[in-house]
């Protein structure tokens, strides 16, 4: 397909202008988004517009039918999240909705394009690794036009996106990959005619819903003997081995059986961490926000990061936060190395570290605070509490100087030895603090210091545990509890995002298509924040002169 031979006018059709600018002609329930229309047509596709070059690779130069213009399909892209609607109705939208038509200048005469062209355009962009495109060009016209600092203070934290599938159990899951390798084989017509059993036990039963437990193991039994008789049968089939189907088949057979040592087959007890929960969306996996309670999902998980203001908003003002980042990562990822990844995101968008970060206990450790600290940045989040010891003091009643190698106790009394401890693997240095039986066999504070079993007292703690020290400390002032709450903007955030955007369920499968969600999430959280700002500014300014008339008049 080639690059349209026709480029968008510079301006939005006039007569559509005249029709959506004059507000004595629309009523005013209508008005609020007409004026974003405007707003999108006079600012944000200009603004796409610059960044043409780049889509231009997505299409051969001269040669194929011309394809409906990049830049407007990105607009619609765009569109499509602020206003939450499917491609059917976006492509409705764009060949009946004036509105539309407006913001994408687009000409009366020229006709809109078949849904399943989006589908094909989120493919390009992806295939060609553009799919932060849209997020990238709103933030450099945040960052160029003074409303998002080079450097800022940001808040980050992250949140679950549940995965487009349904969830399987691990019998369905296994029955479900044996069944979409059957019958992609039968369509490439080279099932084995010694499958037909496979056929009618995979494809053409179901397990009875009614079954009791027994039965049903002993079919995910069954089902693992049938997935490694295949794997067996198939292994040196080179046309059914390189399948995809094939591949998929072999890791869920990993992540659910094993061979003991007597070459039988025996199912694991438990799935391992990033393991297939749905063959049709192998890359969701599950997590858990809780170990106590049932707060899990299947799917991805997300890390959004924004400015923070400092001055306290007026009653009525939007926001002048904006968002630095969106980062999609597997759902069992870590927060840490989320807010690492996150960080290098914003230096390739052109920003530099922020200056203050607000986080909550999940990014603070004592290496992601000694990190901040190299890097001249600060990291503002509690320290997470130190592992009970039962009914003894913790870690943190201790004064401990790993620098000067002493520590002193809740008695007072400095600690007796320190040793240094290397683990040779992975190079992590530990210190071991002690005070000696002679010191603690007198102490009237034993019963709550020493464990029973032991007859003195020892710590371990790790290189760097001053740094959480001192973070405890503070977490302790009244200056600390107030400056977190610059911390939970981010969750009205999130509210917003999930509420207004639908950010935590996914729109299509695999990660990649997730992630480009994601970016195009943000882009249209900023697009919109954008606008009302400008609107809430242009109504203050229109105030601000109205004042004085109003005050001549009564004189
Ligand atoms: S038991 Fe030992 S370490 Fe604990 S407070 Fe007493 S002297 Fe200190």
């Amino acid at each position: 397909m080639s690059l349209p031979r026709n480029l968008p006018p510079a301006q939005p059709a006039p007569e559509l202008l005249a029709l959506f600018e004059s507000p004595d002609r629309l009523p005013a329930a209508i008005r609020r988004q007409a004026e974003f229309f405007v707003f999108f047509a006079r600012t944000i596709f200009p603004l796409l517009e610059s960044y043409r070059v780049r889509l231009a690779p997505l299409y051969c130069a001269h040669q194929g039918r011309p394809a409906w213009d990049p830049v407007r399909l990105l607009g619609v892209l765009i569109l499509q999240f602020v206003l939450r609607v499917p491609d059917r109705q976006a492509a409705e939208a764009v060949q009946y909705d004036q509105r539309w038509r407006l913001a994408l200048h687009l000409p009366p005469a020229e006709a809109a394009f078949d849904p399943s062209l989006l589908v094909i355009f989120r493919h390009r962009l992806l295939e060609s690794g553009e799919e932060k495109l849209a997020f990238t060009a709103v933030l450099d016209y945040l960052v160029q036009q003074g409303w998002v600092p080079k450097r800022s203070r940001q808040r980050l934290d992250s949140t679950h996106v549940w995965g487009l599938l349904r969830q399987m159990s691990r019998l369905e899951c296994v029955r479900e990959t044996l069944r979409l390798l059957l019958e992609d084989l039968e369509a490439m017509d080279r099932l084995p005619p010694s499958w037909a059993g496979y056929w009618e036990r995979y494809v053409e039963n179901k397990p009875d819903p009614r079954a009791g437990s027994k039965a049903l193991q002993a079919q995910f039994v069954q089902a693992g003997q049938d997935l490694l008789a295949i794997w067996r049968e198939a292994g040196d089939c080179w046309p059914i081995a390189a399948r995809d189907a094939f591949v998929l088949l072999q890791r869920v057979f990993l992540e659910n059986y094993q061979l003991d040592p007597a070459r039988t087959l025996q199912t694991t007890r438990a799935q391992p961490t990033g393991a297939v929960h749905n063959p049709h969306e192998p890359e969701a996996h599950w997590s858990s926000k809780s170990s106590t309670k049932d707060k899990s999902w299947v799917g991805y998980k997300v890390q959004v990061a924004e400015t923070v203001q400092e001055r306290p908003r007026e009653k009525g003002e939007p926001t002048a936060n904006f968002l630095t980042a969106i980062l999609t990562q597997d759902a069992p990822a870590s927060d840490k190395p989320g807010l690492v990844q996150v960080l290098g995101e914003q230096k390739a968008m052109g920003l530099e570290a922020p200056s203050c970060l607000y986080v909550d206990g999940a990014y603070v450790c004592s290496e992601t605070l000694q990190q901040a600290q190299v890097e001249g940045r600060q990291l503002r989040g509690p320290a997470p509490a130190s592992p009970h010891r039962g009914k003894v003091f913790t870690v943190e009643a201790f004064n401990i100087q790993v620098e000067k190698r002493m520590a002193v106790c809740p008695a007072g009394r400095p600690s007796s030895n320190v040793s240094r401890l290397e683990e040779k693997k992975t190079g992590q240095v530990d210190y071991r603090i002690e005070w000696n039986q002679g010191t603690c066999e007198p102490c009237p504070l034993r019963a709550q210091c020493v464990s029973s079993g032991q007859n003195h007292r020892t710590l371990v703690v790790g290189e760097l545990h001053s740094l959480l020290q001192a973070r405890r400390q503070e977490m302790k002032t009244e200056a600390f509890k107030e400056e977190m709450h610059r911390r939970n903007g981010i969750e009205g955030t999130q509210s917003e995002l999930v509420r207004g955007y639908g950010l935590r369920h996914a729109r299509y499968r695999s990660k990649a298509k997730v992630r480009l969600q994601n970016y195009l999430i943000g882009a249209a959280c900023n697009v919109r924040r954008l606008f009302r700002r400008i609107q809430w500014q242009a109504a203050r300014k229109s105030q601000a002169q109205a004042l004085p008339t109003a005050g001549l008049g009564r004189q």
